[in-house]
């Protein structure tokens, strides 16, 4: 028994021991740790000892309009489905940020300085939890367990609680935007991630770094005074207890029409037609959601509301019910729940090319740009197009979401997508370039251009910014143009079937997307994610049949650019990044004809170069 232990334990490290010579990426020994225990697997799987945790969440929550008070009740049941004995339960409670003395990204308007979240009761096992074992610290809430939770165990959590919501003016990504509209995020006590890379979850939310949170399923009624409509992550139980039958019906007719139907119209308003059944002074509106990381919600006294629904899965016929809740005076608005629709649509069929996973999605006008799962929070875009807001957010339904990033140590593992897809999808859908470009050169190699391993918790703006939008997105676009669209594709869906509903980290995805684009793009991944430096080429000499191409950076990107003839006529090149794959320096091509060349310019605008002055010949 012991010599066959012992036996499997030496081949297992050897084979270990093998495939780290051959890496070439620098791999923290906190991730090595999760190899060793095969929770994640070298060739970018799940490893056979994957886990992650989960709760079930059934809520009550009120909103009192003239005080600003939300007030709740949980229930939370959390499984420990870790192979370690819990000591303790972390909640999140995110309205601490508010807090006077809380730890902040950045100022916040005075007004929205509150106490913070006030919880005067935890209940285990529906017994209250003696104060002794409540540490309230940071954004966090730690409720000391007498009985530890072993594995395979869970454990019924009960807490009461209310804040202040703040005034958007100066809240990031939520607030009271006037007396009866809201948006709602970060309500809820939520259990922090317990995980195999870092344990408990301990970046406190300061207001600059976003999700990570498990997949957990909701039921929250959510009540409001008696004039309000509310929309909320997940699919609305009670409908027809709370519209009455012509709404009711608006509502669902929307839910299988190509066309955008207007569920609440100025029309509507302006005639004074009574949109709710309800005789009393509240109601209650019922939202379930499954297997989502968040749940996020938002109301209004006077918002107009469009829906349609759009397929999202060829094969299955399935639609998503699109929504977009909106100020009438918007400017527009009124194009939003089209363009979300279509955007759906086109991400689920092309770009990432993966159904949607959800059963709807509300885009709400609020401020900013922020999404929860099957909710934004967008400002008006005006004068400018509200598309690539749209499809921006919208997308982050893929990552963080559908894929659970921990975007407080790998932002760009969404960032960067959703700006890479919110360009790519925009510019489908407008027909021309439309896409937010971010500006990556202008930061590229400067201190603040920090290699996007970097712990997201660690960086702050421009730093942040710079490493998770603008730098993965020049990545990104690198790599699509390099791969093409089916090996991108390919390798998109392989990790999306891999890592939907899981927790990915960096090396899941730079060995999943090795694995399926059958080749080690570790050429490509170090440069650009774990080293200084920046993108930059250079024209570097121009001979009577050839072009030199200098690599001046230290990033291999792809090359293109243009050729001005003598005779007046021009030409356009383009070399994949894998040009460079070897550390060669130069690089030279023949241009297509024997024509005397009068200028050879680099520059694309998807490609970002970070020198402009040597981009052309002659100099
Ligand atoms: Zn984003």
């Amino acid at each position: 028994m012991f010599s066959f232990k012992h036996t499997l334990f030496v081949v297992f490290v050897v084979s270990f021991a093998e495939v780290l010579v051959g890496q070439a990426l620098y791999m923290p020994l906190n991730i090595r740790k999760a190899y060793e225990k095969q929770t994640r697997s070298l060739d970018g799987r799940p490893g056979p000892k994957y886990w992650q945790n989960r709760a079930e969440y059934r809520m009550d929550v009120s909103a009192d309009l003239p005080t600003r008070k939300l007030s709740g009740s949980a229930t939370i049941r959390y499984f420990n489905q870790s192979p370690d004995t819990l000591t303790m339960i972390r909640l999140k409670l995110a309205h601490d940020l508010y807090k006077k003395n809380g730890q902040r990204a950045y100022d916040l308007n005075p007004d929205a300085i509150t106490d913070g979240v006030q919880v005067p009761q935890v209940r285990l096992a529906g017994k209250p939890v003696d104060a002794k074992a409540l540490h309230q610290h940071s954004t966090f809430l730690d409720v000391k367990l007498d009985n530890p939770l072993p594995p395979g165990q869970s454990l019924e959590l009960g807490v009461d609680w209310s804040y202040i919501a703040p005034p958007a003016k100066g809240a990031p990504r939520e607030g009271v935007y006037d007396s009866t509209t809201w948006f709602v995020p970060y309500w809820y006590p939520q259990v922090a991630v317990y995980d195999d890379l870092h344990g408990w979850a301990d970046a406190p939310y300061n207001g600059l770094q976003e999700m990570y949170n498990d997949f957990s399923d909701y039921e929250v009624r959510i009540t409001v005074p008696a004039n309000i409509m509310v929309w909320a992550t997940g699919v609305w139980q009670n409908p027809e207890e709370v519209l009455t039958p012509d709404f009711a019906g608006r509502f669902s007719m929307a839910q299988r029409m190509n066309a955008v139907v207007k569920i609440f119209s100025p029309q509507d308003y302006a005639s004074g037609k009574k949109f709710f059944r309800t005789t009393g002074d509240t109601h209650t509106f019922v939202y379930k959601a499954g297997q989502v990381p968040d749940f996020a919600f938002a109301f209004s006294s006077y918002y107009l509301w469009d829906a349609t629904a759009t397929v999202v899965d060829a094969t299955t016929g399935r639609r998503a019910f699109v929504s977009a809740a909106y100020n009438p005076k918007s400017e527009d608005y009124y194009q939003v729940c089209r363009a979300a629709a279509d955007g759906l649509n086109l991400m689920s069929r092309w770009l990432p090319g993966y159904p949607y996973p959800y059963p709807c999605m509300t885009v709400f006008n609020g401020s900013g740009g922020m999404e929860f799962p099957m909710m934004c929070n967008n400002g008006s875009t005006h004068p400018n197009s509200p598309v690539s807001l749209t499809v921006h957010e919208t997308a982050h339904t893929y990552f963080p979401f559908m894929m659970g990033i921990n975007e407080q140590y790998y932002a760009w593992m969404d960032e960067g997508w959703a700006a890479f897809f919110d360009v790519v999808v925009t510019d489908s859908l407008a027909g021309k370039s439309q896409g937010r470009l971010r500006n990556y050169q202008d930061f590229a190699g400067t201190e603040n251009d920090m290699p996007p391993m970097t712990p997201s918790r660690h960086l702050s703006n421009p730093a942040y910014r710079v490493a998770s939008y603008n730098r993965a997105q020049a990545a990104y676009f690198n790599l699509y143009q390099y791969l093409g669209y089916e090996r991108f594709h390919r390798c998109m869906v392989e990790y999306m079937n891999r890592w939907s509903g899981k927790h990915p980290q960096p090396f899941d995805f730079f060995h999943t997307w090795n694995e399926a684009s059958g080749e080690n793009l570790d050429w490509f991944w170090k440069p650009w994610f774990f080293d200084w430096g920046y993108p930059d080429l250079a024209v570097a000499e121009v001979g009577p049949n050839t072009v030199t191409i200098e690599n001046t950076g230290t990033m291999p990107m792809t090359v293109a650019g243009e050729i001005a003839y003598q005779d007046g006529t021009k030409e356009p090149f383009r070399h994949p990044a894998s040009v460079w794959k070897n550390g060669n320096r130069t690089f030279v091509f023949r241009p297509a004809t024997d024509k005397k060349v009068e200028k050879v310019t680099l520059g694309d605008p998807q490609v970002s170069d970070t020198v402009k002055a040597n981009n052309t010949w002659p100099r």
